[in-house]
């Protein structure tokens, strides 16, 4: 249990007694005991409120980490081999070939349609990428 479960579940406790101590309004008569116990009760109740919502913002940036923890993982074993990313993976061997302008501009991984053995397509972005491959004859 998270820490603020526990802290959620105490107040649980707390707004229990306090209910039950208005119980015993009926037989004290004093006003201030009524107005105290008035203001406990909606004291409680205010922080249970917000204690729900800070356990749901925790759970919201416990997802945030984990999501940038593995974009950065990701980032880690990419590596730009011209004209296009490779992944390096358990065994440092480099995979695949990801979109240039993709993974530099919104940061998503799109593997790329080989066109020739120089010649790639990406399917999302619609970007051809080519490797001078060393063995064509200049243009003169
Ligand atoms: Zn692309």
């Amino acid at each position: 249990m998270s820490d603020i479960a526990v802290i959620l579940s105490a107040l649980s406790s707390a707004m229990s007694i306090a209910k039950d101590l208005k119980g015993f309004e009926t037989q004290i008569k004093e006003a201030s005991f009524k107005l105290q116990l008035a203001d406990l009760y909606s004291n409680l109740a205010d922080i249970k409120v917000e204690m729900a919502d800070l356990q749901q913002s925790m759970i919201s940036k416990d997802d945030e980490i984990r999501t940038l923890k593995e974009t950065l993982e990701i980032k880690g074993k990419m590596v730009y081999t011209d004209p296009y990313y490779q992944m390096e993976n358990s065994e440092g061997t480099l995979e695949g070939q990801y979109c240039k302008v993709c993974y530099d501009d919104i940061g998503k991984l799109m593997s790329l349609e080989s066109l020739s053995p120089v010649s790639w397509k990406c399917g999302k972005c619609n970007t051809i990428c080519t490797r001078d491959d060393g063995n064509r004859k200049p243009f003169y």
